[in-house]
């Protein structure tokens, strides 16, 4: 039988029609289309002022430094979460100190984050795990209580909202992520989302040598640009973003109601979850996993280490609902490509393993 593929990367006639369409006019950079895609992907993030880059990664680390984030500052985040959102503070000189996760959402828990406030903090990075949304009222109220700032990192959460918020307009700034496996690709791509006129200035100075007009650079900056054959695959994919994540949530609905003897994801009421992964919890789960990846499924684990065990931050945090959610977590296919058989045949999979127990 055929693999159900983890993710399968969506790109069809039109995405190619534009891509050719750029290349044949030969502006490859600088052209047109990263423009028209900042001023449209606005429309999913409330209106906000958008700047398109490189990455995801890129989107943070330019969000973090327009901030003013730098050496001897401190940026709480989740250790539960990609690489990326702790890497991205360090990158700034800045320490990224991490807290634990709540139980339900695998989201930071605003609770943890206080307790990890010292005076030398600045702001507080929530992740939008597998694209539900933070608990956003609570961060904003720990962020009053210390003065701090409220960063988003959205790379998995395009088109998700906080009761009735988009993501990429809770924060001061947020980042989004075009890599090839999120909810929508420019194959690699990011975008920052900024709350001020201010901050987005500033983000496309980084982005580009620090400089508005060519020669008469500002400050020192990065080349972070996005490729308008990036912004021409971007615009198309925006297109059918919403269709895609209503899939996602028709896949979600039936893994959650015909799934047996696993933990289903927790939806917190109010907030329109994306399904970058559906991630559940099970019991012996690495004896599940190997289950169902023999049956040629795409299961995987995001994500087995916790950042602050691996060997770039190595801390000796203690982070009971982080290390209790490395050792559960299994996330199943849940890409809009999937078939209702394919589905099928992941639901037969994950209950025939865990009825074998
Ligand atoms: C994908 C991802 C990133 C990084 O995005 P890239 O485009 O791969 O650089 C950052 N944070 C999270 C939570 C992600 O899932």
């Amino acid at each position: 039988m055929s693999r159900v593929d983890a993710v399968r990367v969506v790109m069809g006639p039109d995405e190619i029609a534009a891509v050719t369409a750029v290349l044949e006019s030969g502006r490859i950079v600088g052209g047109p289309e990263v423009a028209a895609f900042e001023q449209e992907f606005a429309e999913v993030v409330g209106g906000r002022t958008c700047v398109a880059v490189n990455s995801g990664t890129s989107a943070l680390h330019l969000g973090l430094l327009a901030s003013g984030i730098g050496p001897g500052d401190e940026v709480v985040v989740p250790s539960f979460t990609f690489a990326a959102t702790a890497n991205s503070v360090a990158m700034t000189g800045a320490t990224p100190v991490f807290a634990d996760i709540g139980p339900d959402t695998f989201c930071l828990d605003p609770a943890s984050a206080e307790k990890a406030v010292t005076e030398r903090t600045r702001a507080i990075m929530p992740v939008h795990l597998y694209g539900q949304t933070a608990e956003w009222d609570a961060f904003e109220a720990v962020a009053e209580r210390h003065g701090l700032l409220l960063l988003e990192d959205a790379a998995q959460a395009h088109g998700s909202t906080y009761d009735g918020r988009p993501a990429g307009s809770l924060g001061h700034v947020a980042a989004f992520s075009f890599y090839a496996t999120k909810n929508m690709t420019t194959g690699e791509g990011g975008m920052v989302v900024c709350a001020d006129e201010e901050t987005a200035r500033k983000v496309r100075l980084l982005r580009n040598q620090g400089m508005e007009r060519r020669y008469e650079n500002e400050i020192a900056g990065l080349n972070n640009r996005m490729t308008d054959i990036a912004g021409a695959i971007g615009r198309v994919q925006l297109r059918s973003l919403a269709a895609w994540n209503d899939r996602r949530r028709e896949i979600a609905a039936r893994y959650s109601a015909e799934l047996q003897g696993v933990t289903v994801p927790f939806v917190r009421p109010g907030s329109d979850h994306v399904f970058h992964q559906y991630t559940l919890r099970v019991e012996r789960r690495d004896d599940v996993l190997a289950t169902l990846q023999a049956d040629g499924i795409g299961a995987d684990v995001y994500y087995p280490i916790p950042n602050h065990q691996l060997p770039a931050y190595a801390t000796d945090d203690d982070l009971p609902e982080t290390a209790r959610a490395a050792r559960e977590v299994l996330s199943l296919p849940i890409h809009p490509r999937l078939t209702d058989d394919e589905v099928q045949r992941v639901i037969d999979s994950v209950n025939q393993a865990v009825a074998r127990g």
